[in-house]
C-alpha cells in the first residue's frame, strides 16, 4: 500500500514549506518571507504582542470592534500598560488621531479590517502619519480578515508585523496563522520569556523550510494549492480586483433593498454589514432565513447583537455565491415586512456582477 502519511523533516516538505512563504509574501507586500505558525489566527497576535513587547511595556491599542478588543484582553494578559483609542464600531481610527496617541509608546496594534463590524481602517494612512511624524515603535497590524480583499504593502508602508490566518482570505481550514515582519524586526524583539511562539527561532529554521514544531501538514498542503489558483490567472491583482467588484455588488444591493450600510464611511471589501431595520430583531431574521433557505449569514455580537447582518464575500466566494446570500437576505427582510421592492438587491448586484 502506498504511504500516504506525509513527514515534515523531508526536503521535498522542506521545499512545500519554502514555497507556501514565497506565495504568500506578495500578500504581504514584504521582502522578508512571512512565518508560518501553527495556530488560529489568534495564535499570531499572541506571538505578535510576546515577541514585541515586554511587561509593563507602554503600548496603544485601538478599539474599534470585537477584534480590537483581543488587542486589548492580549495586552492585558502580558502585562503591557494600555492606552486606548476607542472608535465608535462601525467607524475607522484616522491617521491624527492614532499618531497623537501612539507618542512615547513601544508599539502600536490595531486591526486592518474590523471583522466585526465591516469597517476598513485606513492602514497606508496611519502608517505613513505614524512614520512621518517619527514614530519608531513597532508598528502591528492584524489583517487577518484583510489579506487578499486589501492590498497591503508592509515595507511600502512601515509595518513592522502583520498577522494573518489560513480560513478567511486564503479559503484553507483553520488552523494556520501567519506573521509577516519588517527587516528591521531583528532590532525590536523583546527580551520576555517565550517558548512557543519564539519568532526568532522560527526565522532561523523557516529559512530552510523548517518549523520549531510539527507544523499542520495537511493544512500546509492545502494552503499550497490554494495560493497558486490565487496567483494564476490575473495573478494576485485580480484577487483585489474580484473582492472590489464583490463588495461593490454588496453595497449597490444593500442600497436597493432600502437598508443603510453600516460601516458607510469605511466598509470593508472582505464582508458588507448592513444595519437591520427598526423594529425588526436582527437575531430572528438570520434564525428564519437559516430555516428557510439554510443559508447562513452573520450577524452582530455584544452591542451590535439583532442590529446588524453581515455579508461575506471573502475568499473563494464567486458572484452566484454573493447573489444567492442576498436572495436569502430579501426573502427574509420581505416575511418580516420590510419595505422594499423584492428583487431590487439581486438585481443591483447583478447588474455590477455581469
Ligand atoms: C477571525 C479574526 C481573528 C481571529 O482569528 P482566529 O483564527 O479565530 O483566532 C482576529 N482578527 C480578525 C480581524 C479576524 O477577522
Amino acid at each position: 500500500m502506498q504511504d500516504l502519511d506525509v513527514y515534515h523533516r523531508t526536503e521535498s516538505f522542506y521545499e512545500d514549506f519554502l514555497e507556501c512563504r514565497q506565495l504568500l509574501a506578495p500578500f504581504f507586500g514584504a521582502q522578508r518571507l512571512p512565518l508560518l505558525l501553527t495556530a488560529s489566527g489568534s495564535g499570531a497576535m499572541e506571538a505578535a504582542v510576546t515577541n514585541f513587547t515586554n511587561r509593563d511595556d507602554s503600548v496603544l491599542v485601538v478599539v474599534g470592534g470585537k477584534f480590537g478588543e483581543r488587542w486589548l484582553k492580549l495586552c492585558q494578559a502580558f502585562g503591557c500598560k494600555i492606552k486606548v483609542l476607542n472608535v465608535a464600531w462601525g467607524n475607522a481610527p484616522t491617521p491624527d488621531e492614532v499618531t497623537k496617541q501612539a507618542e512615547g509608546t513601544r508599539a502600536v496594534f490595531f486591526q486592518a479590517n474590523e471583522t466585526s463590524t465591516g469597517a476598513f481602517f485606513p492602514v497606508e494612512g496611519i502608517c505613513r502619519s505614524l512614520r512621518s511624524s517619527g514614530y519608531n515603535g513597532t508598528i502591528v497590524v492584524d489583517a487577518i480578515s484583510a489579506l487578499c480583499a486589501h492590498p497591503i504593502a508592509m515595507d511600502n508602508w512601515g509595518i513592522d508585523c502583520v498577522v494573518s490566518g489560513s480560513q478567511k482570505g486564503f479559503g484553507v481550514p483553520p488552523g494556520l496563522a501567519f506573521v509577516g515582519l519588517s527587516e528591521r524586526a531583528d532590532s525590536l524583539f523583546s527580551t520576555r520569556e517565550r517558548f512557543y511562539f519564539d519568532l526568532r527561532l522560527e526565522l532561523k529554521g523557516q529559512a530552510g523550510g523548517r518549523s520549531a514544531f510539527t507544523p499542520a501538514i495537511s493544512l500546509i498542503l492545502g494552503l499550497k494549492t490554494a495560493l497558486h489558483a490565487m496567483h494564476q490567472g490575473g495573478g494576485i491583482q485580480a484577487v483585489f480586483d474580484h473582492h472590489l467588484r464583490l463588495a461593490t455588488a454588496a453595497r449597490a444591493s444593500c442600497y436597493a433593498m432600502n437598508l443603510k450600510l453600516f460601516a458607510e464611511h469605511c466598509p470593508s471589501n472582505a464582508l458588507t454589514a448592513m444595519t437591520v431595520p427598526a423594529g425588526i430583531d436582527g437575531s430572528q431574521l438570520l434564525k428564519s432565513i437559516l430555516q428557510n433557505d439554510d443559508a447562513i449569514l452573520a450577524g452582530g455580537q455584544d452591542e451590535l447583537k439583532g442590529k446588524i447582518v453581515r455579508l461575506a464575500h471573502l475568499g473563494f466566494i464567486d458572484r452566484l455565491d454573493l447573489v444567492s446570500g442576498i436572495a436569502a437576505l430579501e426573502f427574509g427582510l420581505q416575511a418580516k415586512g420590510h419595505k422594499f421592492e423584492l428583487g431590487a438587491g439581486v438585481a443591483a448586484a447583478m447588474a455590477i456582477l455581469k
